[in-house]
């Protein structure tokens, strides 16, 4: 499937399975689960005219981008529970492992070790490493990537570094199916974020310090 469509599941996915209880951890659990979602394509390759690589390092920055300017505008704590879970020297080990790991990645095959389940161990251990609250989110984002990706034609060495590859071979990548994942994707998250009621509640704060100012 497209990266659009893995990273709107990605969060849909993480949101209804986790149902996050407090602010700080819907936005940065959402964010997560959206770069879990798209990371494993980070394999397909810089040298085509698409450069999809390209755009998987745009979509993990944009995801990283929102949750880190929410927190800094809003305070909403996300910082201070990365610390009381975390500390300077688990964010840098897990970072550079991560990084490592993206390096490795990249120069495999497209489906092959990034679209395994040794590497979604590996990544959510890293995210395990960086902020434990939020690897959860990160991991079910990364399995609803190799899960839709099952459906399409191309192989997937879900089993890597097994050589064999699997597919359900029901739908293209770019079909229909494909458009539908990505809408549903985007409603189910845009409804489970705005109806839960500690946002709504942040909403109003917000509306009644701007309306005040
Ligand atoms: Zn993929």
């Amino acid at each position: 499937m497209l990266g659009r469509t893995h990273f709107f599941v990605g969060m849909a996915a993480a949101l209804i399975t986790l149902r996050p209880e407090s602010l700080p951890v819907v936005v940065a659990g959402t964010g997560a689960a959206a770069i879990g979602g798209v990371i494993s394509d980070i394999d397909s390759g810089t040298s085509t005219a698409h450069k999809e690589a390209d755009k998987i390092v745009m979509a993990v920055t944009l995801a990283l981008g929102a949750v880190i300017i929410i927190e800094y505008n809003f305070h909403i704590g996300i910082y201070r529970r990365l610390l009381a879970d975390s500390n300077i020297y688990r964010i840098i080990t897990g970072s550079a492992a991560f990084l490592l790991l993206c390096v490795f990645g990249m120069r495999q095959p497209h489906r092959s070790f990034m679209h395994s389940l040794l590497a979604l161990l590996l990544f959510s251990s890293c995210v395990g490493i960086i902020f434990p609250e939020v690897a959860p989110y990160f991991a079910i984002g990364y399995a609803s990537h190799l899960i839709i990706d099952l459906l399409n034609r191309k192989r997937e060495k879900i089993l890597w570094p097994m050589k064999k590859g699997y597919s359900f071979n029901l739908c293209s990548s770019k079909g229909y199916v494909n458009k539908l994942m990505m809408a549903a994707g985007i409603f189910i998250s845009a409804i489970y974020i705005s109806t839960l009621p500690y946002v709504q509640e942040a909403y109003a704060t917000m509306l009644t310090v701007l309306r005040l100012n």
